[in-house]
């Protein structure tokens, strides 16, 4: 099974990824880790997105569009299908997706689209720390590390995104409801959405994701 999972920033799609590709055997293929990683390495693909993200715009299709391809040009072998986090983010790379995947095995299957009022997506976002080292994601307001700044997991320091402050999360947002709500419609279009109600404990949401992905 192809999954795609959108939501705007804070909606929850890195916390329930992890949980789905766990469960689903899927290969989880986030665009914003990848550019992260990039970023870290100082790679060329890094020094040209980092222009972007650090104001919280999004990156050229182009540069994207290449990006996924490749990175499913070379799925591991074993999985059941992919997990798609943060792609397509708008209406071209929609088209262009599915353009290209059209008739192979990477078509998408099912859109899980996690809704969350504005409101509560700012607090989520100020307040979300991640662990570099193992990608567990903390919430100084909802979900605290047990020492603050400190992974319960794997015990590393935890960090904050540099693009999680108030100016660029105001840029990202007003930046998804533009570009990607119209990516919502092109595959409501192809009756493949299943609306998520992200706004409620995490057990509730979950229920309600495996429900879609059963149906
Ligand atoms: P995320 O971790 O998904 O919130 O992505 C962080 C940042 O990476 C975004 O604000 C964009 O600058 C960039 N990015 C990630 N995915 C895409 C995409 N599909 N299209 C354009 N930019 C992207």
């Amino acid at each position: 099974m192809n999954i795609v999972i959108t939501g705007a920033p804070g909606s929850g799609k890195g916390t329930f990824s992890n949980r789905i590709k766990d469960v689903y055997n899927l290969e989880h293929i986030s665009t914003g880790d990848i550019f992260r990683e990039n970023i870290s390495k100082q790679t060329p693909l890094g020094v040209e997105a980092k222009k972007y993200m650090d104001e919280g715009h999004l990156v050229p299709d182009e540069l994207v569009d290449r990006m996924v391809l490749a990175t499913l040009d070379t799925l591991p072998e074993g999985k059941d299908g992919y997990l798609l986090d943060g792609y397509p983010r708008t209406l071209e790379q929609a088209q262009a997706f599915d353009r290209m995947t059209q008739g192979t095995s990477l078509h998408a299957d099912k859109i899980l689209y996690l809704d969350v009022p504005h409101e509560v997506l700012t607090k989520r976002i100020i307040g979300r720390r991640t662990c570099p080292d193992c990608g567990e994601i903390y919430n100084i307001y909802f979900k605290p590390a047990k020492q603050e700044g400190t992974c319960d997991a794997c015990g590393a320091a935890l960090t904050a995104r540099a693009d999680d402050n108030p100016e660029s999360f105001a840029t990202r947002l007003h930046e998804y409801d533009d570009l990607t709500q119209p990516v919502i419609r092109f595959y409501e279009d192809q009756n493949k959405v299943s609306v998520i109600n992200a706004n409620q404990g995490f057990d509730e949401i979950w229920n309600e994701i495996v429900r879609a992905l059963q149906a």
